[in-house]
């Protein structure tokens, strides 16, 4: 059985785990949660970065950071996981779904301004499989409508735009180190990447809980108080530690999902050439980080044909998100801005085939013979 994914796994994990047990310190803004937060920084040349359990963590604490209040509102696309949307809907806003590009699945930059209303108060923006937004024209639309921009970069670490790393471009980055993504904090994780100063503070004091814990345990302030609405948005040492290892494997991990999605991508280029399937687009603009390969079939009947041949074939290959608009609590709590022209329409053509860190050359090959045969023989 090849599965659709399988968390990655460096070798090292284990030892960094031994010495954050071995430290006698195990809660969270330890020893490796400070050495993570710095490869990232430096990495990254971000303004601070801090560890949260999730990405939805660090999507809500984005959320109270920018103060969102009830009846404000916040464009994003249809086609994204529900945290992106839970975490505003949770503040008390108006979600405003706009519609998608067909060729990389991200928010259409040239609809996002016929849904800006006085209320507007951010754009979030989803990079899909890792694969950039048009970052300069979205920025320059919030920066002329003074908007906050807040990338859900869950899918995107280690890839860039225009070089510079996604996540590090908006006002907010968030980042996922769940088990499905590039690099997990053994299972569950996340990060947030402050880009603009004036936030970094606050943000501190909210993810304690809403104290001014941390300045305390500096000595900056003589005892610590409850200073706004906050929550706990600390990862666990162990956590760290996991991650820090996997950071310090970041090349390797990248370099081997580049090729493993540069594979699939020149075996089924001719499938493509013969108009059969549809593969990803990468603008120029772009540097990917080989997060997930997907293909596009004509229809969802196609598509349930080929993840039932994959299956008997002890392939695991899934399609991705139901655009919320068509959720129940996405109708309740959002509404579609201009014509659904592609969002449901391209996200039920989309399936994504096993992409992970430990697929090897044989099962890869594998799922590529099982893709070209229910092409080449259609009657089997
Ligand atoms: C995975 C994902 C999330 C949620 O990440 P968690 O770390 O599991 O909370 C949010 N947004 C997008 C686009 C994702 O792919």
């Amino acid at each position: 059985m090849i599965p659709f994914n399988k968390p990655p796994v460096v070798g090292t994990e284990i030892e960094y785990l031994q010495q954050a047990i071995a430290s006698g310190r195990l809660s969270g803004d330890g020893r490796f949660t400070r050495l993570c937060e710095q490869w990232l920084e430096q990495r990254f040349q971000a303004e601070r970065v801090l560890l949260t359990p999730s990405c939805t963590d660090a999507l809500e604490l984005s959320a109270l950071l920018l103060n969102i209040q009830p009846d404000d509102e916040v464009i994003m696309p249809s086609y994204t996981f529900v945290s992106t949307a839970n975490a505003f809907a949770l503040r008390g806003a108006k979600i405003v779904f706009v519609d998608i590009r067909p060729d990389t699945m991200n928010i259409d930059e040239s609809k996002i301004e016929q849904a800006i209303t006085a209320k507007t108060k951010a754009i979030i923006v989803v990079h899909y499989a890792g694969v950039a937004c048009e970052m300069q024209r979205i920025m320059s639309i919030a920066e002329k409508h003074q908007l906050w921009v807040v990338e859900d970069a869950a899918q995107g670490v280690m890839a860039s735009y225009q070089n510079k790393p996604l996540g590090t471009i908006g006002h907010i980055g968030c980042y996922s180190f769940h088990e499905t993504k590039n690099y997990t904090a053994g299972g569950e994780g996340g990060a947030i990447v402050i880009n603009d100063a004036k936030l970094v503070e606050r943000a501190e004091i909210i993810r304690e809980k809403g104290t001014n814990r941390k300045q305390f345990f500096q000595k900056q302030v003589d005892k610590y108080t409850w200073r706004e609405l906050g929550s706990s948005f600390l990862m666990s040492e162990l956590q760290a530690a996991y991650l820090y290892a996997q950071l310090l494997s970041a090349d390797q991990i990248n370099q081997r999902r580049l090729a493993l999605w540069q594979r699939y991508y020149t075996a089924l280029t001719p499938l493509a050439e013969q108009g059969l399937v549809k593969l990803p687009h990468i603008p120029t603009a772009c540097q990917p980080n080989g997060h997930l390969f997907y293909l596009k079939l004509a229809d969802k009947q196609q598509r349930s044909a080929l993840i039932e041949h994959l299956n008997k074939k002890g392939i695991l290959a899934v399609f991705h998100y139901v655009p919320l608009h068509s959720s129940p609590a996405g109708q309740q709590w959002g509404t579609f801005v201009g014509e659904d022209c592609y969002t449901t329409q391209e996200s039920e053509k989309l399936l994504r085939l096993p992409l992970f860190f430990n697929l090897t050359d044989n099962e890869i090959t594998q799922v590529i013979d099982a893709v070209l045969d229910f092409f080449m023989n259609p009657n089997e």
